[in-house]
């Protein structure tokens, strides 16, 4: 059998609309796209989706031949799965819910989302019950093959997800019949700065992906491509272009060189040049486009 290629994509400015968003990302020669479906600022629990935004999204698809199952919907940042508090608890499971119900009409491969924060004076056993409980209610309350996928953290203050262990109590903690429709991804920069040396060497590098993938059951569904402005542990999170951080490039080639960083979808959050580009403009945005470059010469087939 044939090794899967690299499917690479990008989280591009979404002006226009989703569907431009798609555009764009295949205007820069990707094959993958990451968007959001509401505004990420807000919980957007009660935002459901047009018919019309549905159909252009998939037009835009099938004119750029992207697959839905290399499309990506971030979640809304101000989730908080892992709280204590009830109400923000509550509030974090209908939007989650919500999310699954767009997202799974949209068709697209997984949701990610950001596990949350809370303190755990007694280890993170009760946090990641309560993410696991969040999750399993969007998962049973809306049937599909749309996943649910939990993103590691950077791991400032309380945030939860930082570790192999949180990762793995998360999933473990799902009824087994839901646990098959969810999974988790890797934002490099964040493996970085919560204090995984993946950057040490291509040794380094595949052990923390094997302590990843033991500690949850599988290989990661996908990889967030960033570097990074904080340092090792810093637990800062800011992203940079790949090259212009404290991973560099060549760590990145290691990556590539991971079989399991094929066949699924490798999402960039790098900056976007043009931030105010005109809602009907397709083009890809130069930064993207010099990050395809890149890691094409790092070893990407894509
Ligand atoms: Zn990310
Ligand atoms: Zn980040």
């Amino acid at each position: 059998m044939a090794k899967a290629g690299h499917v690479i994509g990008t989280h591009p400015v979404d002006n226009g609309g989703i569907d431009m968003a798609v555009r764009r990302s295949a205007g820069a020669g990707m094959s993958a796209v990451q968007i959001f479906t509401t505004i990420p600022k807000f919980y957007g629990d009660k935002s459901t989706i047009r018919g019309e935004r549905v159909e252009r999204f998939k037009k835009a698809l099938a004119d750029t031949g992207m697959k839905p199952e290399h499309i990506i919907v971030h979640g809304v940042y101000v989730l908080n799965a892992a709280t204590e508090d009830a109400e923000k608890w509550g509030r974090t499971t209908a939007a989650l819910t919500k999310e699954m119900e767009r997202s799974t009409t949209l068709g697209v491969g997984g949701v990610c989302f950001h596990p949350g924060a809370t303190p755990r004076p007694d280890g993170p056993e009760a946090g990641a019950e309560r993410v696991a409980r969040a999750m399993a209610h969007a998962l049973a309350a809306v049937p599909g093959s749309t996943k649910l996928l939990v993103e590691n953290s950077a791991g400032a203050g309380t945030t939860f997800g930082k570790d192999v262990r949180e990762v793995g109590l998360i999933l473990a903690a799902l009824p087994k019949e839901l646990r098959k429709r969810a999974g988790y991804g890797l934002d490099t920069c964040h493996m970085f700065v919560s204090g995984y040396d993946i950057k040490s060497s291509q040794d380094a590098l595949t052990r923390v992906l094997d302590e990843f993938e033991e500690a949850a059951g599988e290989a990661p569904s996908f990889f967030h491509l960033n570097d990074s402005i904080g340092a090792l542990g810093s637990n800062k999170d800011r992203h940079c272009l790949i090259g212009d951080g404290e991973i560099g490039e060549e760590p990145f080639g290691w990556l590539l060189a991971d079989p399991r960083s094929r066949g699924i979808p490798l999402l960039l959050e790098t900056p976007q040049q043009n931030v105010d580009v005109a809602d009907d403009d397709p083009a890809g945005d130069p930064y993207d486009a010099r990050m395809l470059a890149v890691l094409r010469r790092l070893g990407a087939e894509a």
